[in-house]
């Protein structure tokens, strides 16, 4: 069995996508090689880093990319009161405020987003 099967389609095809914009970077930089790959990744992003680091590392073998780290940036989960307007980490996907009972509405949390690619 082809050791990609194994790992979840989702992790795998964002590994691509991330690959794809690191090597389209390295060749607007001239470079020949990728070090690093800096990545910010909301909690709810639905994304397994474990999977998505596996996938990485499977991608990247024979490739420009061969050396480099995926550094992943978590950003948590924060949302504001619609009653109170108080800011609130969000925590057991509790929507509502615990001092007022308001709503709470998402402001972070859902980004996915490559923040820099390092290359020479
Ligand atoms: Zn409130």
């Amino acid at each position: 069995m082809n050791f990609l099967e194994v790992i979840d389609l989702h992790e795998a095809t964002l590994a691509e996508n991330i690959l794809e914009i690191a090597f389209e970077t390295a060749e607007k930089n001239h470079a020949e090689k990728i070090l690093a790959i800096g990545l910010t990744l909301g909690e709810m992003a639905g994304v397994e880093i474990e999977a998505l680091n596996l996938s990485f590392d499977v991608l990247k073998k024979n490739t420009p990319a061969d050396g480099a780290e995926l550094k992943i940036k978590r950003v948590p989960i924060m949302a504001t009161c619609n009653k109170c307007g108080k800011n609130f980490r969000l925590e057991n996907y509790n929507f509502f405020c615990p001092e007022c009972d308001g709503i709470l509405i998402l402001k972070s949390g859902r980004e996915l987003l490559v923040e820099f690619v390092d290359c020479e």
